[in-house]
């Protein structure tokens, strides 16, 4: 069978997604190809990682990054563009056939935002832009004909087992959680929980604000609320479990009670691939599960005192409105608090939750009105650390 390929447009090419992204397009035998990407600080290495795949385009959003590249070193034919405008160049390309939406936090939004304008099948990895403004962008998809597809392993696997039945039998949504690296810390040991305890993750490799979100368990508040947009879910069908092995990357449960999962090594490669041939599916380099050997699988009940996350994420889910891009922004500064040593881990989601209590609530806020709040957000958390 000969496929047509697919050009892709890699939105956040240096991070953990985006290079997951290329190994994949690298062992798809041409089936996928590197139209063109997108680069924040490490332009200069994703410049070099990139020459393999000859992009037409690479879209500099850093005026530092860009202003370090001699424009002489770009490999033969690649246009080099710059800012928002290029992103919009870049996604409204005729010739690209998937945005690859990976960059990590509120930044991606926009990226997000003007690929599903442009009508395009975006493969969707940062999950912030429907935690922000999942109303406006499902509806924005609806209008545009865009197709949006997951690749957050646990919307990967519910957007697969989903195909098991109909939306009207679904029962409910089961998303599983590594639990991460303080699964099994004690109240005072989170108290004391360093950086270094926190960026430890056990079972994935990730960027440092999602390993800290899943140390959290804020990852999985933020995952709900992705789901109740993308998968147009009641709050109330949507539960978490613990599976510290990260194998069942999620499950569906039917009217019937038949659950349907989808299984395999902790690797992003499966899920991306899967979003970018869908609705086919193909040989690729993810890891195999190997039945030969004995392994378990535990699933337990969070513990929602020693993770209040997981509640403050189903208090937002139900919410809506400006609550969502509140509860992103304020726990994006919050963890780059953390990171920096201002702010202890057990005050991240205390501080979120303050935030939150004291924002003026707007139950359908223009995308405008969303990057407003996010910018106070961001100051509320600021004072916050002060005090
Ligand atoms: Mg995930």
């Amino acid at each position: 069978m000969t496929f047509a390929s697919r050009n892709l447009a890699i939105l956040g090419a240096s991070g953990s997604i985006g290079h997951s992204t290329l190994d994949v397009v690298a062992a798809s035998n041409g089936r996928f190809r590197v139209h063109g990407l997108t680069a924040h600080k490490h332009l200069k290495e994703v410049v070099e990682k990139a020459r393999p795949f000859a992009p037409k385009l690479i879209v500099a959003t850093d005026p530092d990054a860009a202003a370090s590249i001699d424009p002489s070193t770009l490999p033969a034919g690649t246009t080099l563009l710059h800012g928002a405008d290029g992103i919009q160049k870049l996604v409204a390309d005729p010739e690209v056939d998937i945005v690859v939406a990976a960059i990590v936090g509120s930044a991606g939004l926009t990226g997000t935002w003007l690929a599903i304008d442009a009508g395009k099948t975006v493969a969707l990895a940062n999950k912030e832009s429907l935690v922000m403004g999942g109303p406006l962008i499902m509806d924005l998809a609806a209008e545009r004909g865009a197709t949006i597809l997951p690749v957050d392993s646990e919307h990967s696997a519910v957007f697969q087992a989903l195909q098991a039945g109909r939306h009207r039998e679904v029962q409910r949504v089961i998303l599983t959680a590594s639990g991460g690296p303080f699964r099994t810390f004690s109240q005072e040991d989170l108290e004391r929980a360093t950086v270094e305890q926190a960026l430890a993750h056990p079972t994935w490799q990730m960027g440092p604000k999602i390993t800290i979100d899943s140390a959290t368990m804020m990852n999985k508040a933020l995952e709900v609320i992705e789901a109740r947009w993308l998968f147009d879910l009641p709050p109330e069908k949507i539960e978490v479990v613990i599976h510290p092995q990260s194998i069942v990357h999620s499950l569906v449960e039917f009217v019937d009670g038949s659950v349907i999962a989808q299984l395999s090594p902790p690797d992003m490669r499966l899920p991306i691939q899967y979003a970018l041939s869908y609705p086919d599916r193909m040989p690729g380099s993810a890891r195999r599960l190997d039945l030969g050997q004995s392994f378990q699988l535990d699933f337990q009940p969070p513990d929602l005192e020693r993770f209040p996350a997981l509640s403050l994420g189903l208090e937002v889910a139900r919410a809506g409105g400006t609550a969502g891009a509140v509860l992103n922004a304020a726990n994006e500064s919050a963890v780059e608090n953390f990171l920096n040593g201002k702010l202890r881990f057990v005050d991240i989601v205390a501080a979120c939750r303050d935030v939150l209590k004291q924002h003026t609530f707007d139950v359908n806020p223009s995308l405008d009105a969303l990057l407003r709040i996010d910018a106070w957000a961001r100051e509320e958390i600021a004072k916050w650390v002060c005090t």
